[in-house]
């Protein structure tokens, strides 16, 4: 299990289960547990054992390790959802999932483009597991979870989420019953401290992510993402902070901030002849905003940039109910000449219907996807699909979590062009973002 610092008594109010079965296990938990600060900790041999717990009391993480032939883990999230339904558990914790992770071979069939060929030859491969359960598998039980309600972590060595932070994010984003209010309230201290960050800019730091052409390698764009270092609890991702930001209407103030951060790189770059488009991200609610197009080219003028630099990435973390009044705004922004682009594609609830009736310039296949196409076939007919739906839209596509060299290949064998992921290059401080550029640009 990777253990990263806590500051003391951070996670001394979590109340955490551990299910394991036998007591070494148990032990490794509880003693990585514990090392963080975590004072309120059960372990659960079973999972009637876990019922049992939820049923009695609140708790707020269940922490099991993914083992072969143990599947325990793995129905967490059925179990949870099923009390959640029946009314027995009111308050839902997060899962997470640990475990040792290994490189298996993996010897089958060679195929083409998802396909098997009865003639071809036997291919090996090495395939990143957890437990003995591979880790794309485990992604995609893990975002069937979520779009269940059940938040699912998995912790594993080069991921971006570790123990603490995972713990953090349970600290932040926790509902706390009110007796005074017969309600829950959300964790006030954090929400200050979102407002001071966002009105301050104390704390917060904009990454940039560049994008390639997979072949040449060539750097063809960049997004812009942002961080940001809590005072007492450090980096927070923006899986907490984002549900935060969005909760307390902060999302316009961010999304300023994050395009000037882009503007200043996109000057830097000018001034080196390199002109290459930047994406930030944005949700339905935000681009919603009265007169959005016409504030984004305002400020594009008066850095003197052409509007064609900026692309605006939509999440579908906050959905616009009103999808007349998205398509209006989408329109205006596309008409001024600023790319639009349908982030995650795959993932959310509602991709496809907004793919058929709204009009994009690009989209993102989820790195769930991209990390799952060297092992399931599955995942190549899914990504080959949206490439000819991209060829058939007219969108240019993007594949997104890159995570190993060995996919690129692949990937491009399936019709991808564009691709970003920590394969290629992580995400970079904009000094570094910007040397990167320049260096790579003297050598093109
Ligand atoms: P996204 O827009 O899909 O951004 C890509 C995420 O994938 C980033 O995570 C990036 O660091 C991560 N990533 C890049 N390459 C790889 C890889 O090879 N493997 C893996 N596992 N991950 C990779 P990050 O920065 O944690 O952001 C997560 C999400 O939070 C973003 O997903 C976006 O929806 C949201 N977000 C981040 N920054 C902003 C922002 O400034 N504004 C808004 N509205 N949302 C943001
Ligand atoms: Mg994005
Ligand atoms: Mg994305």
């Amino acid at each position: 299990m990777i253990v990263n610092a806590a500051v003391p008594n951070e996670f001394n109010a979590l109340r955490v289960i551990t299910l394991a079965t036998d007591a070494t296990c148990a032990n490794r938990l509880a003693g990585a547990l514990s090392s963080m600060g975590v004072t309120a900790l059960t372990n659960a041999q079973s999972l009637s054992d876990v019922q049992t717990w939820l049923v009695e009391q609140p708790v707020d993480v269940i922490v099991c390790e993914i083992r072969p032939g143990c599947d325990d883990g793995l129905m967490l999230p059925s179990l949870l959802k099923g009390l959640h339904e029946a009314g027995t558990v009111a308050q839902l914790p997060s899962i997470f999932w640990t475990g040792e992770t290994t490189l298996n071979a993996q010897v089958r069939a060679a195929e083409e483009d998802g396909v098997v060929s009865p003639h071809a030859d036997t291919q090996q491969r090495w395939i990143k597991h957890m437990g003995g359960v591979a880790i794309s598998a485990l992604e995609s039980h893990a975002r069937l979870a979520r779009a269940a309600g059940i938040l699912v972590e998995i912790l594993r060595e080069g991921a971006t989420l570790e123990l603490g932070d995972a713990l953090r994010a349970v600290v932040l984003t926790r509902a706390k019953p009110d007796p005074q209010l017969h309600m829950t309230t959300f964790d006030a201290l954090a929400e200050d401290e979102v407002i001071n960050a966002l009105t301050t800019g104390e704390g917060l730091r904009f990454v940039f992510q560049p994008q390639f052409e997979l072949l040449s390698r060539r750097v063809v764009g960049a997004e812009a993402l942002v961080r940001w270092k809590h005072p007492r609890f450090g980096e927070i991702p923006p899986s907490v902070l984002m549900p935060l930001v969005n909760r307390l209407g902060l999302d316009l103030l961010l999304f300023s901030l994050v395009e000037m951060w882009s503007i200043r790189a996109m000057l830097a770059l000018k001034r080196e002849n390199i002109l290459i488009p930047i994406a930030v991200n944005a949700s339905a609610k935000t681009l919603c905003t009265p007169h959005f197009a016409d504030r984004l080219a305002t400020r594009m003028q008066q850095a003197e940039l052409p509007n064609r630099l900026l692309k605006i990435e939509l999440t579908e973390d906050v959905p616009e109910p009103d999808e007349l009044h998205l398509s209006a705004s989408l329109t205006a922004i596309r008409a001024k000449g600023f790319q639009v682009s349908l982030d995650d594609f795959g993932t959310g609830a509602a991709t496809l219907n907004l793919l058929a009736n709204l009009s994009f310039d690009e989209m993102k296949i989820d790195g769930s996807f991209v990390r799952a196409v060297e092992q399931h076939s599955s995942s190549r007919k899914v990504i080959a699909g949206i490439v000819s739906w991209a060829g058939l839209l007219n969108l240019n596509l993007v594949a997104e979590g890159i995570e190993d060299e060995s996919t690129i290949p692949l990937l491009h064998r399936l019709g991808c062009r564009v691709g970003q992921g920590y394969a290629l290059a992580r995400p970079m401080e904009i000094e570094a973002f910007l040397s990167f550029l320049i260096q790579r640009n003297k050598y093109q």
